[in-house]
């Protein structure tokens, strides 16, 4: 017995999509992981070439010029009938309607456009796969796959749980006791991939006791009921989940087989995003917040260890204000101990004035100019130079970090005017900010309050955001991206590529720059793929009206690389690496002195430089910084 896999032969597609620009986006995402595309650009085309293509899997966008996705997906499911070919709907919006619409149109999957090819790739894989053994399964009858027998198993425990009284009047769901069992029962189950671990969900609704203070018991209840169905709900497609209510706004679901850690945190964010609709308590609309706890194990364990762990990751969520969701990382005692001590430190290295920004030169690579600087924080304690790695977490989970990125911008800024006063030009600083900074109406009040003591044109402070943080609660970003946005600061998606972008969203960010994550360029000599990537993320960037800077530069054949690429800016330590401020001016000059001929003046020499002054006396850099110099 096992579970579906992907088929080993390459195997086919009819991708039914109208932007042609995605069309070809997609066949040579897919094509790099041995799936070949068949286009048809609307519905009446698709129809035709059920027959002709004969496809594995169907692919469709969500609007068609002559129809819509959902009605096509239920005129291809009649049509095929009993095929095993799943269909996909591939939309640019991840709300809750569209999801619902598409499964009950017959689709077998969701996923929303973005350039994870490889994920999507894995998806389809397992969709053929998953719609060949059933149909293998119908005609045996003899095969049960683990996913059947996981579901009978918490089917089963789940029923016996329940006669002996082990679930919550109230929702329906098991209770603690009632979970506990169940939830041993898969945790000692053999696992048949012991890479894939089960995963713990706690979920803690935030000011529940308000709620039910303000609107009463009954109202309470209510909304409790909601919530179980809603979880429910969200995950109906998993039949062998474990629900329960384990204390008043507590609730619990046990995940038996998940294909990585990344995919429980996913479940979380759906979780969490199934609750954020609003609920009708006591007749009134009102939106309840979660915060999530999450723990993992690929191995067995006693199921009340994997609830403390839980626990403690609900714990920190809480800490952190709510509305999000932790996973449990594992500490040692001894560990504890040191980050406690960090921690209380890094309270006094802002007062100490123990933070430093090194700055590292964002050059524009075909006319070799610096086009700005990127601003690194840096903690000097004691005798030793700690690296944000090191420091950057707890200031996040403290919220420290507020206080840190308002310092950094101030600083920066401040910089860029000592620099200008000594004569080098930088054009623009960048300033890396934590996501959740976004939520705090001071991020705006600091940021321009350090505009008008510099006296600094806002284009000059590029604010830096991971796209991950920017994506995880897209529409509470999009607000505090537009108000800084009317300060006039441009604003930079960091380490793009590993997150999971929404384009639909993407399109209406106000954002300026696409900072392409070093994981890519790393690979970039040996992976087509990640050339491929780069350069759909080129595409998309120009497509959008979008600068793109690649981060860790570090040889010259990916410099060359991705100047064929079309990207427009680079950093890394091909050409420097960070440095203290007072380091600059001497990096500079060294290129000034390597090429005699005067900088054009112009649209094409400014780079960056957004109604930023440039100094004309400004020169190219060597193409190979290296030589001659110590980096
Ligand atoms: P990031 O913003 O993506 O910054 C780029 C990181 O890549 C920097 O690491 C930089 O030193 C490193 N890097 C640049 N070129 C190369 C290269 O060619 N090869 C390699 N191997 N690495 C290169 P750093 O300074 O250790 O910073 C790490 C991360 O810490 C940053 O990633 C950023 O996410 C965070 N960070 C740094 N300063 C701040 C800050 O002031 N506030 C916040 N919130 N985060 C910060
Ligand atoms: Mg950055
Ligand atoms: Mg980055």
């Amino acid at each position: 017995m096992s579970l579906p896999r992907p088929p080993i032969r390459r195997f086919r597609i009819l991708l039914v999509e109208d932007d042609a620009a995605w069309q070809h986006l997609v066949s040579t995402g897919l094509a790099e992981h041995g799936i070949d595309v068949h286009g048809a650009p609307g519905v009446a085309r698709a129809l035709e070439c059920l027959e002709e293509v004969r496809p594995d899997a169907v692919v469709l966008d969500a609007i068609l010029p002559d129809g819509n996705g959902f009605d096509l997906c239920r005129r291809i499911r009649a049509r095929i009938g009993e095929l095993p070919v799943p269909i996909l709907v591939f939309s640019g919006r991840d709300d809750e309607a569209s999801i619902e619409r598409a499964f009950d149109a017959g689709a077998a999957d969701f996923f929303v456009k973005s350039l994870q090819w490889k994920l999507l790739a894995e998806r389809l894989a397992q969709l053929v796969a998953a719609a060949q053994m059933r149909t293998e399964l119908a005609s045996s009858h003899r095969r049960l796959d683990r996913a059947k027998e996981l579901a009978l198993l918490a089917h089963e425990t789940a029923r016996r749980a329940r006669e002996l009284s082990n679930s919550d009047p109230l929702t329906g769901l098991l209770n603690r006791k009632g979970f506990l069992a169940a939830a041993q029962a898969l945790l000692d189950a053999p696992r048949e991939d012991p890479a894939k671990p089960a995963a713990l969900l706690l979920i803690d609704l935030d000011r529940f006791k308000r709620l039910n203070d303000t609107l009463g018991a009954a109202a309470g209840d209510e909304t409790l009921k909601q919530v179980a169905a809603r979880l429910q709900q969200a995950f109906r497609n998993m039949p062998d989940i474990v629900s329960a209510r384990l204390a008043s706004d507590e609730f619990a679901l046990l995940f038996p087989s998940m294909r990585t850690a990344l995919a429980a945190e996913r479940a979380a964010q759906i979780a969490m995003t199934a609750l954020r609709r609003p609920l009708t308590c006591g007749g009134l609309d009102c939106v309840v917040r979660a915060s999530v706890g999450l723990a993992t194990t690929a191995a067995p364990m006693p199921a009340e260890a994997l609830l403390a762990q839980a626990g403690q990751a609900l714990s920190e969520a809480k800490s952190l204000g709510g509305n999000c969701s932790r996973r449990f990382q594992a500490e040692l005692g001894h560990a504890d101990r040191e980050r406690f001590d960090l921690e209380a430190a890094l309270h006094q290295a802002l007062d100490r004035n123990e933070l430093v920004l090194h700055y590292q030169p964002i050059v524009d690579p075909r006319s070799r100019r610096l086009s700005g600087v990127e601003a690194l924080m840096r903690w000097q304690r004691d005798d030793r130079l700690l690296s944000p790695r090191d420091f950057i977490p707890i200031a996040e989970e403290t919220g420290l970090i507020y206080r840190m990125g308002e310092w950094a911008v101030g600083e920066a800024l401040q910089q860029v005017r000592r620099w200008r006063a000594a004569g080098l030009e930088v054009a623009t600083v960048s300033v890396n900010i934590h996501a959740r900074h976004l939520e705090q109406p001071e991020l705006a009040r600091a940021v321009s309050q350090a505009l008008d003591s510099t006296g600094l044109a806002s284009s000059t402070l590029e604010l830096e955001l991971t796209e991950t943080g920017v994506m995880r609660d897209i529409k509470r970003s999009l607000d505090s991206l537009q108000g800084l946005k009317q300060l006039g600061v441009r604003l930079a998606l960091d380490d793009f590529g590993t997150g999971y972008s929404s384009l639909a969203y993407l399109t209406q960010l106000p954002i300026d720059t696409l900072k392409i994550d070093r994981s890519f360029v790393d690979k970039l000599g040996e992976s087509g793929q990640s050339r491929a990537v780069v350069r759909s993320i080129t595409a998309l960037a120009q497509a959008l009206g979008l600068s793109t800077i690649a981060e860790g530069v570090e040889t010259r054949a990916q410099l060359d690389s991705l100047r064929s690429l079309g990207c427009d800016e680079v950093q890394g330590y091909f050409y420097a690496r960070p440095m203290p401020a007072r380091e600059l001016p001497g990096w500079s000059r060294r290129f000034d002195g390597a090429v005699p001929e005067p900088v054009r003046t112009g649209p094409a020499a400014l780079g960056r430089s957004v109604g930023g002054a440039v100094d004309p006396a400004r020169r190219a850099i060597p193409d190979d910084p290296s030589g001659g110099l110590r980096l």
